[in-house]
């Protein structure tokens, strides 16, 4: 498929909202440089930031029998969509879908302002890449924006969604080793939030 602008898509059973391109960081194992579809979507490259109402529709063409859930995803970082995510969770949640927010955890810093309650009160789980277990190797593998600052906003975040909500979780992906998989465990379990390891594929 060639199809630009995939707002909603599916892969292995899930369905993904792909509602920005944008996104402060560069991360090395980042699916973008790779590849513009995931499965059998279209070309997740959006030619605009889709409003509300564009993606209120994507929503409403959608049969989501056999789905319950919808995960905010996509070719970028949702938090730099953040009034259309809240209101597409909100919209979502009268629907009777749950919803998981991808996220690089970078929300405070892209909206200048604390987002976590906001999103842990209109989304159900958070999902928190958190890549590496310092700052200076987070930013040797994510290249973000803000600089040095990036890795303590982002446990920041994370600790700040577990105010609100016990469904956050860090993730990391296995290439990493287990070394340093094992410090990332550590850090989960001081922030008191769910750890997962993520196989890496590149498609
Ligand atoms: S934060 Fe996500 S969208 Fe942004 S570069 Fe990293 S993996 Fe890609």
């Amino acid at each position: 498929m060639d199809n630009k602008n995939e707002i909603l898509y599916t892969y292995k059973n899930n369905v993904y909202l792909n509602i920005t391109n944008a996104c402060p960081c560069k991360c090395e194992f980042c699916i973008r440089s790779t590849t513009d579809t995931v499965g059998e979507s279209g070309s997740l490259w959006l030619d605009h930031s889709p409003d509300f109402a564009e993606v209120k529709a994507a929503i409403d063409s959608f049969d989501f029998t056999g789905f319950d859930e919808a995960i905010f995803c996509g070719y970028g970082e949702p938090t730099c969509a953040f009034d259309v995510l809240i209101e597409t969770a909100k919209y979502l949640r009268g629907k009777g879908i749950k919803t998981r927010l991808n996220t690089n955890g970078l929300g405070d810093l892209i909206n200048k302002r604390s987002v976590a309650k906001e999103i842990c009160d209109n989304i159900d789980s958070v999902s928190i890449s958190l890549n590496a277990s310092d700052k200076v190797k987070y930013n040797d593998i994510v290249h973000p924006s803000f600089g040095i600052i990036s890795f303590d906003a982002m446990l920041g975040f994370a600790k700040e969604c577990r105010k609100y909500t016990e469904n956050v979780a860090f993730t990391v992906v296995d290439v990493i080793g287990e070394e340093e998989i094992e410090k990332c465990r550590k850090i989960a379990e001081d922030c008191g939030v769910n750890f997962r390891v993520r196989v890496y594929s590149a498609d």
